[in-house]
C-alpha cells in the first residue's frame, strides 16, 4: 500500500487495517526492485521487519503508539544508527561500523519511527548531484538519465520514488533543499542549532544541520519536531523551547503576508521556465493576498565564494581524523607513519574531497589567513545583517531552489565551479543560519520539478512551512 502522507497511514496502522510489518514489507519489497537505481547503500531487511513486528505487538497489546507510529524512513549514510554501516559514501569508511546512535535518530526511535535503510550521497556531502559517491550516480526519479541533486540525492530519490515515506538528509548549504527540489519533494534545513548533530559527520560544523525530506509539508514538520531541542551531547544545539509546529503551521495566512522578492534571485542566467515557474506561483499568492515586495540583497553575488571559502576550511579540519589509524581505511602499502597516512588518504578519498581538503588548507595557511578565511568570515557577518534586516521588513523570503533544473549525469562533473553553482540560492541561508525550504511547485516542459525556496528569520520554522504549505501542488 503506498499512501502520501504520513496522517493517512498512521490511520490505517492504529485502526488495525494493515499491520506495520506489512506496510515494511511492502517498502522493502519495492526497494529490491528498485536495487538498480543506487538510492540505498544498505538496506535494513531484517531488523526493519523485525522493528516492524515489534510496534505490531505493541499495538495488539495496547501499547501507546508513538508519534511517528511506523513511518517508513530512509536515513542519510552520513548520520549513525548504532550497529550500522556509516559509509559516508566514501571508501575511506567503507567498513565502519557506527558505535552510537545519533540524537536525533535516537528520537525518532523512541517514537516508534521504522528505519529501512542508509541512503546513497555525495561522499562526505560534497556536491550537488550525487555524483561524487564511491558507490556511483542515483538517477533522478522523474528522468533517468538526469542527476537526483546533491548531496543528499539517495534520501530525495527515495521518498520521490516511493522507497520511503521520509526521509533524513544533511545541510551544509543546500543539500536537503537542492536535491528535493530536483526530485519534486519538501526539503526543510532548520535553524542551524535547531537539531543535535550529535551523530552527523561534519562536514563544516558551523554549517552542517540535519534535515527532512518529506512528501508534505505536514510530514516534514511532524519530524522536525520529533527531532529538534536541546542536547547535551551537542554545545550548539539550541535551548528554545520546541514550539507546536503543526499549530504554527495552521496559523499562517495567505492574505497579508508579506514575501520579499530579492531581484538578484532573477538574474538572466536563471533558466527562464524556472523563473516563470516560481514567478507565477508567487502571483499565484499575490492574488490571495499576499504582497509581493521587491527587495534588494546586493551582497548574493559573494555568497558561493564565502561558502567555499569557509565550507573546505572547515572541512580541511574535520576530515584530519581520518588518517588510517583511527577510522576505517588503512592503505597496505603503510611502511611507516607517513606513508600510512598519506596512502590511506590517497587511496581513500576521492577527487572532490580532496580538492575540498586541499583548498581548506590553502585558505587557513599562514599568509593566507586574513585574505581568504577572515575576509570571508566577514562577508558572514555582513550577510547575517542583511538577511536580517530584510527579514525585519518582509515575513519570508522567496526565490527559486535551483538556477536550472535537474542536469544530465555527467554534465557538470569535469567542471567543478558550474557545480557550485547549483547551490547558489540556498547557500546564503546556510552562511546565516537561518530555516529554508524547498516546496515543489511545479514541472516544466520536459516534465522536470521545479521548487521554490523560501527563507524566514531565525527559528521561524512553523511560519516557513505554513507558508510552504500554501504553496505544495496537491
Ligand atoms: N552542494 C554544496 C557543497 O557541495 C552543499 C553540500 C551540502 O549541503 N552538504 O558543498
Amino acid at each position: 500500500m503506498q499512501l502520501s502522507s504520513y496522517q493517512d497511514l498512521r490511520t490505517e496502522l492504529i485502526s488495525r487495517r494493515i499491520t506495520c510489518e506489512k506496510v515494511v514489507l511492502d517498502y522493502l519489497e519495492r526497494i529490491d526492485r528498485h536495487r538498480d537505481d543506487n538510492i540505498y547503500i544498505t538496506v535494513f531487511h531484517e531488523q526493519a521487519v523485525e522493528k516492524a513486528r515489534e510496534l505490531d505487538k505493541k499495538l495488539n497489546e495496547g501499547g501507546v503508539p508513538g508519534k511517528l507510529f511506523g513511518m517508513p524512513m530512509a536515513i542519510k549514510d552520513n548520520i549513525s544508527i548504532k550497529g550500522a554501516g556509516l559509509t559516508c559514501a566514501s571508501r575511506i569508511l567503507e567498513n565502519y561500523e557506527s558505535v552510537y546512535d545519533a540524537t536525533a535518530v535516537r528520537r525518532l526511535e523512541d517514537e516508534d519511527a521504522v528505519f529501512l535503510g542508509k541512503t546513497n550521497m555525495d561522499e562526505f556531502a560534497m556536491g550537488s548531484s550525487n555524483e561524487n559517491s564511491a558507490f556511483g550516480a542515483v538517477p533522478n526519479p522523474f528522468d533517468k538519465t538526469r542527476v537526483p541533486g546533491g548531496s543528499s540525492g539517495g534520501s530525495a530519490a527515495a521518498v520521490a520514488a516511493g522507497l520511503a515515506l521520509t526521509a533524513l538528509g544533511s545541510d551544509t548549504g543546500g543539500s536537503v533543499r537542492q536535491p528535493a527540489g530536483f526530485c519534486d519533494i519538501v526539503g526543510l534545513k532548520p535553524t542551524y542549532g535547531r537539531i543535535s548533530r550529535y551523530g552527523l559527520v561534519a562536514f563544516a560544523s558551523s554549517f552542517d544541520q540535519i534535515g527532512v525530506l518529506a512528501r508534505n509539508c505536514d510530514d516534514a514538520s511532524l519530524v522536525l519536531g520529533i527531532m529538534a531541542g536541546k542536547d547535551e551531547h551537542d554545545a550548539t544545539s539550541s535551548h528554545r523551547d520546541v514550539p507546536d509546529y503543526m499549530a504554527d503551521m495552521a496559523a499562517v495566512k495567505v492574505d497579508g503576508l508579506k514575501i520579499g522578492v530579492p531581484k538578484e534571485y532573477f538574474h538572466e542566467s536563471l533558466n527562464r521556465e524556472v523563473g516563470e515557474i516560481v514567478r507565477a506561483k508567487l502571483n499565484e499568492l499575490r492574488d490571495k493576498g499576499a504582497e509581493l515586495v521587491d527587495i534588494t540583497l546586493p551582497e548574493s553575488d559573494y555568497a558561493i565564494a564565502a561558502y567555499y571559502i569557509l565550507v573546505t576550511a572547515e572541512a580541511s579540519s574535520n576530515l584530519a581524523r581520518f588518517d588510517g589509524a583511527r577510522y576505517g581505511y588503512r592503505s597496505s602499502r603503510a611502511e611507516d607513519v607517513l606513508a600510512m597516512y598519506v596512502n590511506s588518504r590517497t587511496e581513500g578519498f576521492g577527487k572532490e574531497v580532496k580538492r575540498r581538503i586541499m583548498l581548506g588548507t590553502y585558505v587557513l595557511s599562514a599568509g593566507y589567513y586574513d585574505t581568504y578565511y577572515k575576509k570571508a568570515q566577514q562577508v558572514r557577518r555582513v550577510f547575517q545583517d542583511r538577511y536580517r534586516e530584510a527579514l525585519e521588513k518582509v515575513d519570508v523570503i522567496a526565490g527559486p531552489t535551483s538556477p536550472f533544473p535537474p542536469f544530465s549525469i555527467g554534465e557538470k562533473m569535469d567542471d567543478p565551479l558550474e557545480m557550485y553553482l547549483a547551490d547558489v540560492f540556498t547557500v546564503p541561508a546556510s552562511i546565516v543560519g537561518m530555516p529554508a525550504v524547498s516546496v515543489p511547485v511545479g514541472m516544466d516542459s520536459r516534465n522536470l520539478p521545479v521548487g521554490m525556496h523560501l527563507i524566514c528569520d531565525f527559528f521561524e520554522e512553523g511560519k516557513l512551512m505554513g507558508i510552504a504549505r500554501h504553496l505544495q501542488r496537491r
